[in-house]
């Protein structure tokens, strides 16, 4: 909160206009939004989970049929942070603005949930989630809580109660497809937005990185909330490059209460 500039300042007030002014908001976030809750952006090469393994060899569709053991391994201290995890400044300022009607769809790269932690509803979860397991073979569905604990003490590999063969987590791995429903219905919402708000996201991984291509092609707004730069601020109507938990809640603020 420490240092705030007069000219940010400015441009919260502008971005809650924005949002006040606007029919459809669209909201896209990625990692950024859940650093501030301790979660690390596991793509990033510098949070160490990428140390012990090359994520192409264990983080990949074909890693883990090969070896799914080695991927629970691997996926164990991401797990155990995703799951303690809580809800941040971020999310709960996008949960109220969603709440009072500003906010139409959330679409999130995230997979740890924290957006419905928050009381968002209807969250697009393009890169999959947590929440679910699916059976390898006999493709029955679990919740991921019948599973978490022994995951989380025990490191230990679920399988399925009916056919006994192995569950994969609902989360999109390297050289998966993205789950259609989900990606279709984002892409609509996009398409149909007057303004978009991208909330920490450097808009690197394709191809959710295009949704935002979408909105500005229907004439949509672009505010980019991240704190650095991403290749969509040069067609953005306003960007603050800041931390987002200190950024949301003071344009929730400006939108609710003003
Ligand atoms: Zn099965």
């Amino acid at each position: 909160m420490i240092g705030i500039s007069g000219e940010i300042l400015h441009n919260i007030t502008l971005a809650a206009d924005l949002i006040k002014k606007s029919q459809r908001t669209v909201t896209m976030t990625g990692a950024g939004i859940s650093t501030p809750s301790g979660i690390p952006d596991f793509r990033s090469p510098n949070v160490g989970l990428w140390t012990r393994f090359e994520p192409m060899e264990v983080a990949s569709l074909t890693a883990f049929r090969h070896n799914p053991e080695q991927f629970y391994q691997w996926l164990h201290p991401l797990a155990v942070q995703m799951y303690a995890a809580q809800p941040n400044p971020a999310h709960q300022a996008l949960a109220k603005l969603q709440n009072a009607g500003y906010i139409s769809v959330i679409i999130t790269q995230n997979i740890d949930g924290l957006h419905t932690k928050a009381g968002s509803q209807d969250v697009l979860e393009v890169h999959g989630s947590l929440d679910t397991m699916t059976c390898t073979n006999c493709y029955h569905q679990y919740p991921a809580e019948n599973y978490i604990e022994e995951y989380i003490s025990h490191c230990a590999t679920p399988f399925c109660q009916e056919c006994g063969s192995i569950l994969k987590p609902d989360v999109i791995l390297y050289n998966e497809q993205l789950p259609v429903k989900t990606w279709v219905k984002a892409e609509a919402a996009c398409k149909q937005c007057d303004l978009i708000m991208v909330v920490g996201t450097s808009l690197e991984v394709m191809p959710s990185a295009g949704l935002p291509i979408h909105a500005l092609e229907n004439g949509a707004h672009l505010i980019i909330i991240n704190n650095t730069v991403t290749f969509l601020d040069v067609r953005a109507e306003l960007m603050i490059h800041e931390n987002v938990a200190d950024i949301l809640p003071r344009i929730a603020d400006e939108v609710l209460n003003a």
